[in-house]
């Protein structure tokens, strides 16, 4: 029987709440509450600024992000994605009545391999939608000479990789647009929200427009836009969190760098290689369950249930086992064989800043118990007290 408090996935990093209280006083003063107010002026003009980038809109959600990114665009027939993916990467697809093509993934990034995706163009190919999966940067440099060969748009899915470089520049400046998401459960959060990284000032202001209904001013409407407005209440803590993320994120480095040593000898259990020359934003520490570990990746989830640890199989089942993409053609297991295999073995350990080393501990010994039995942890004090409380 478990007695410990339950450990989550991820808990939602926040901040004091009084050093929240003088943005809200200022809210309150000035009745500004949305349409581009001061707060999210700021936090564009700050974001810009920590992640290297030079365009950013703001975004109530990266899901109606991604959606509007393709409408800016005008993308439409058929897009090349990855289906080892949250499930909003293909339904912001379908959102544009755009046909989802499914390509199957390299096992060691998780990324869409390069050759995978130029074996699934065709004529309706219009564009690539990749993820940069747990924050590890795709191939970039591939995906645009293909992009480049076969004249197609390339719009990243980067809801994981808020802060994430390679070779000393943002992930974010590459392919045509690249959307992120400050989702509670992300690295950076304003409990919703998103953004869309534009590569030129004309670019962004069309989308700032396709978020405000399409309007450019009182009486002009330029396009069918969407109401995608961030508010000022998410820009103002926007602005909070970005003054503690550098400290959180050095915490999740602490976290997975722990996890990497007890987890390290673990026979059957593999995890992955950190990412050549890439500042890391450690959101996610996912394993891999081999078959050589003595437990299957379902019976070892549910241990660390049953004991109150609350692991994610991110992401199982794939995208394209969901009833709304398995009947397309390119969505059958047999065409993505190492998407299937990895999503059949994966694990994401909790991680986040507030998750003491004793956690780490106790979620780590878990997995090795399996195969390294002496390290089972003493079960005796909770049977030694209600034996002392004389209950049977
Ligand atoms: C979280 C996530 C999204 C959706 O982000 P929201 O801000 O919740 O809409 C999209 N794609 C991926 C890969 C995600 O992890």
């Amino acid at each position: 029987m478990n007695t410990q408090p339950p450990i989550y996935v991820t808990q939602p990093d926040l901040p004091p709440l009084e050093e929240f209280m003088p943005y809200l006083q200022q809210i309150w003063d000035s009745k500004i509450l949305t349409n581009g107010g001061p707060f999210h002026k700021q936090l564009e003009a700050e974001l810009a600024e920590y992640l290297g980038v030079k365009y950013i809109s703001l975004f109530t959600n990266a899901t109606i992000a991604l959606v509007t990114a393709l409408q800016s665009l005008r993308i439409s027939g058929e897009v090349i994605t990855t289906p080892y993916s949250f499930v909003a990467t293909a339904h912001s697809l379908l959102w544009n009545g755009i046909k989802p093509v499914f390509a199957d993934i390299d096992p060691n990034t998780m990324n869409l391999d390069p050759a995978r995706i130029e074996a699934a163009i065709t004529p309706q190919t219009t564009a690539i939608m990749p993820v940069h999966c747990y924050g590890r940067p795709c191939d970039v440099d591939a995906i645009q000479r293909i992009a480049d060969d076969y004249n197609l748009k390339v719009i990243y899915d980067a809801a994981h990789a808020f802060g994430v470089k390679q070779h000393g520049h943002s992930i974010l400046q590459h392919g045509d647009l690249s959307v992120l998401s400050f989702h509670a459960t992300k690295a950076f959060n304003t409990f919703e929200g998103g953004a869309i990284i534009s590569p030129d000032a004309r670019t962004k202001q069309h989308i700032d427009h396709l978020k405000n209904f399409g309007f450019v001013n009182e009486t002009t409407v330029v396009a069918t836009g969407i109401n995608g407005k961030m508010s000022e209440l998410n820009a103002a803590l926007g602005l909070l969190q970005l003054k503690h993320v550098g400290k959180a994120i050095a915490r999740r480095q602490e976290i997975d760098a722990l996890y990497r040593a007890l987890l390290a000898d673990v026979k059957g259990i593999r995890v992955l290689t950190p990412a050549a020359d890439t500042v890391a934003n450690y959101s996610y520490f996912p394993i891999l369950v081999e078959p050589d570990y003595p437990l299957s990746r379902d019976a070892i989830y549910q241990q660390m249930k049953d004991a109150g640890i609350n692991g994610r199989r991110y992401f199982y089942p794939l995208i394209s086992e969901f009833p709304m993409y398995r009947g397309l053609p390119s969505a059958s297991a047999a065409q993505l064989p190492v998407a299937k295999e990895i999503s059949s073995k994966v694990i994401c350990l909790p991680i986040y800043p507030a998750l003491s080393d004793e956690d780490v501990h106790r979620v780590a010994n878990l997995i090795r118990q399996a195969v390294m039995p002496q390290l089972a942890e003493p079960e005796v004090s909770h049977q030694n007290d209600v034996a002392a409380a004389g209950v049977h």
